[in-house]
């Protein structure tokens, strides 16, 4: 097996464990590969293990491996900030985008999706900690913004996604993932909504959110090593 199978096989026992820690079933949670930095024949790698979710954050980067691997079924998922110049080629090129923050932006994916297209799934991003420098949407401004976008007959809105600060104890990463979930709860009761996605937990804090009801971990040094901006060109 190579590197990057067995980790695979590696994490996917990691979320195993950590569902059966919680009494949750492991089907319940899908493995988001992020890609970011590697190259195209490590995700190729990857996919021949059976991996067919793929992230990616860096938008040129991105579109060069997805036509590289266009032969490929892969879901790919645009993980990194959106900007309104990139929401063209995010419309046109990816199944999923998570850190959706602005209704501006929502709108504009909405526009430019291709009518062939089935809707983008969508997540919205939530700065649960409120620190001025982290993306994502205020939990004040959440409900009103996830009322707009579900309006959207382009997108499909499908729940939230965080990142808590690496820097914070684990138990206060906790409480993020925790408060996501309490977030999501409030929005399907209060609007009427059907989210069923929680886009929490990386590399290092996958236990914790597993135990908090993540639906989606978004995992890339345990399964592609770590990353070397220096030589890429982000
Ligand atoms: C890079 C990145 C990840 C993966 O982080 P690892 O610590 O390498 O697992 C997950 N989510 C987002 C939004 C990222 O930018």
């Amino acid at each position: 097996m190579t590197n990057i199978a067995k980790n695979l096989t590696q994490v996917y026992s990691q979320i195993d464990q950590a569902a059966k820690n919680c009494g949750r079933d492991s089907r319940e949670i899908t493995l988001l590969a992020v890609s970011k930095t590697k190259p195209a024949a490590a995700i190729r790698e990857a996919h021949e293990v059976g991996q067919r979710q793929f992230g990616e954050n860096y938008l040129q980067e991105a579109l060069a491996k997805i036509a590289e691997l266009a032969d490929l079924d892969i879901e790919w998922h645009f993980i990194g900030r959106i900007q309104s110049n990139k929401t063209r080629d995010i419309a046109a090129h990816f199944h999923w985008v998570h850190a959706l923050a602005s209704l501006k932006h929502a709108q504009r994916l909405n526009e430019q999706r291709p009518a062939e297209l089935p809707p983008l799934q969508a997540c919205i991003q939530v700065n649960i900690t409120g620190e001025a420098s982290k993306g994502g949407v205020s939990e004040a401004n959440l409900p009103e913004l996830a009322r707009k976008i579900a309006q959207l007959p382009n997108l499909r809105l499908r729940g939230l996604m965080t990142m808590p600060d690496p820097n914070d104890p684990p138990a206060v990463q906790r409480t993020v993932f925790s408060r996501l979930r309490e977030l999501q709860q409030e929005l399907n009761a209060k609007l009427g909504l059907t989210l069923d996605t929680l886009s929490m937990g990386m590399s290092d804090d996958l236990e914790a959110a597993v135990a908090e009801g993540s639906t989606l971990v978004r995992i890339g040094t345990a399964i592609f090593g770590a990353r070397d901006y220096a030589a890429g060109d982000n």
